[in-house]
C-alpha cells in the first residue's frame, strides 16, 4: 500500500496544522482502496496540548460521511508542531487499534517552510512505513535536507 496525495490535499493538511498550532491537528484521510486520497476531513482535537484525541461524535460523523461517499478510511493524520514525523509512544499505542494508516505531518511553525510527512501502519504487531507520494514537482515528503 502507498498513499497518494494531490498537492491541494497536502496544502489542506498543512493549512489545518498551521491554523490549530500549537495544538496538534487531527483528521481523517478518505479515498480509494488503492491509496489515492480524495478528501481530508478535519476533526476537533479534545486532548490537552501536545496530544491528540478526536472528538468522538465528529469522528463518527466523518466515518459515516466517508461510507456514504463510497470511500474508504485510508489514514488518520495528526500534526507534530516543532516535532519530527515519527510516531510517539502514545501514537504507537493508539495506532495498534486501527487498520488504517497513520500520517504524521511534522512542521516547524517558526519557519513554516520546514516540514516532513510520513505514514505508518500497524501490521501483525509491528509498525511498517507506508510510502507517500505527493504530486507536484516541488513537493517531496520531506523538505528537510540536513537531517539524519
Ligand atoms: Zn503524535
Amino acid at each position: 500500500m502507498a498513499l497518494h496525495l494531490s498537492e491541494d490535499l497536502f496544502r489542506e493538511i498543512e493549512e489545518l496544522s498551521t491554523q490549530v498550532c500549537p495544538e496538534e491537528a487531527i483528521g481523517l484521510l478518505a479515498g480509494e482502496a488503492g491509496g489515492t486520497v480524495k478528501s481530508v476531513l478535519p476533526l476537533r482535537n479534545i486532548a490537552p496540548l501536545g496530544r491528540f484525541l478526536a472528538d468522538p461524535y465528529e469522528q463518527f460523523q466523518a466515518e459515516r460521511a466517508i461510507k456514504k461517499a463510497g470511500l474508504k478510511l485510508l489514514a488518520i493524520f495528526h500534526s507534530h508542531p516543532w516535532g519530527g514525523a515519527n510516531l510517539s509512544p502514545e501514537d504507537l499505542s493508539f495506532a495498534q487499534h486501527w487498520e488504517c494508516a497513520h500520517v504524521v505531518f511534522a512542521f516547524n511553525p517558526d519557519t513554516r517552510h520546514q516540514w516532513e510527512l510520513r505514514a505508518f501502519i500497524f501490521k501483525q504487531g509491528s509498525v511498517e512505513e507506508v510510502p507517500v507520494k505527493i504530486e507536484g514537482e516541488l513537493l517531496l515528503k520531506s523538505n528537510i535536507k540536513d537531517r539524519a
